[in-house]
Parts: C-alpha cells; structure tokens; sequence
C-alpha cells in the first residue's frame, strides 16, 4: 500500500494544480506554513519534509519560538503576518525576513528607523484593506499611493500588496483586485490566500499563500 500523502504534500499538490489551470510556474508561489499557536513539536515534522517558509502574526511568540529552530535551521524564512505595533518595530525587523503587514504611516515611520539603525531591510508587504473593514488592519485603497511613496521615501523594500478578504464571502472578486492593484503599482508580491482559498488565490496571481490549518490542524 502506498503511504499517504502528508498534509505538506498535500498543500504542495494543489499549488501545484492551480498553477497548471492558471498557466503559472509554481516557483513563482511561496508556501508560507502559519505556525502561529502552534509548539516547536509541531513545527519540528514541516522542517524534517523540507518546509522552510513560516508566518507567525505576534512577534513576541515568534521571538519565543524560532531562535532555537533556526540554529538547527538557518534556512528558514520567517513572515511576520500579523497586525505591527509600532513600538515592536525594531524587534520585528531584527527577527523576521518578511513583513505582510505593513498599513500606515506610522508603521512605515517606525519600520524605517528601525531598518537604519538595524542595517536590515526586511522586504515588506503593504496590507490593503479590500473589503473595507477597519478591524482587520489594512490601508485603506484610496490612500495606497501615498503610502507607497512614504514606504519608498523611507527606503522600505515593497515586497508587493497584501490582503486578507472578508470571511464567508467568495473571495475571488477581492484577490482580482489586490492583483490588479499591485499590477497599476508595478508590485511583483501579491500575499494572499489562506487554508480556504488558497488554490483560488494562487488562480489569481496569489505569490505567497499563507496556509495554517491545511498544515497543522485546527488551532487551540
Ligand atoms: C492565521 C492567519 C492565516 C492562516 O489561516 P488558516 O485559515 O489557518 O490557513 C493567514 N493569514 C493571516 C493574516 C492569519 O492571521
């Protein structure tokens, strides 16, 4: 009997199917395996199959976390996607290789000044709030252009345009915009897609997808 396929390769397979509907390579597409909640024991099996891309949205539980995984590790990405508060800026550049969240000007203030004091420039995402719901975070659309030039004036690397749509609701309208946004922006990055929608994400562009429960299970 054949060994089934694990969660990774599962994931990894049907990346790999959106990109053949879609016309795309899959080496354009970033798995990013959120291990947010989730112990080092967990983690430990995704590192063993070769995963090496990893978000956690607080960094106080990351910092907690991957030190110890990286030396065992040094390969490994790590994408902050969770909402920033200014004041961990410095802490945020210092750790992670990637930042999905960046929305406001204040966020782009403090994350300049900690890329020059620190010498890092971590590539950063700006988050678009698509379905103009203020809790989630995001930048509103109308005021994208301008963050993008003050994100440039402070030297921040703009990886590209990030989302996380309305929940319940088909998100294909919201990920066909963020593409077209990063496209009229000239923004290679579009984060989008989650254990959800996913696969529909990657139809549409999506070049990192950011997949917890797929992965690891229903969290605590
Ligand atoms: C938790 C989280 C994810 C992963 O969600 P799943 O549904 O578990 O795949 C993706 N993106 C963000 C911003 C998250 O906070």
């Amino acid at each position: 009997m054949e060994k089934a396929d694990t969660p990774l390769q599962q994931v990894q397979a049907n990346i790999a199917q959106a990109c053949k509907i879609a016309r795309r390579d899959p080496g354009e597409v970033t798995l990013v395996a959120v291990s947010k909640t989730h112990p080092a024991d967990a983690i430990q099996p995704l590192l063993i199959e070769g995963q090496r891309h990893f978000g956690e949205n607080r960094v106080q539980e990351a910092q907690a976390k991957w030190p110890v995984l990286r030396e065992e590790y040094p390969a490994v990405q790590l994408h902050l996607i969770g909402q920033l508060q200014s004041n961990k800026a410095e802490d945020a550049v210092a750790l992670f290789d990637a930042i999905h969240s960046l929305d406001r000007p204040s966020l782009v203030k403090a994350l300049g000044k900690a890329m020059d004091k620190t010498g890092r420039r971590v590539p950063c995402f700006v988050q678009v709030d698509v379905g103009e719901e203020e809790q989630k975070g995001g930048c509103p659309i109308a005021e994208l252009p301008a963050l993008l030039d003050q994100a440039r004036e402070a030297d921040i690397p703009v990886a590209g345009l990030m989302c996380i749509p309305p929940f319940e609701i088909e998100p294909t309208p919201f990920f066909a915009l963020l593409d077209k946004l990063a496209r009229d922006h000239g923004l290679e990055g579009r984060s989008m897609g989650m254990s959800g929608d996913y696969e529909t994400a990657v139809k549409l562009g999506a070049t990192h997808v950011r997949v917890g429960t797929a992965l690891f299970g229903k969290r605590g």
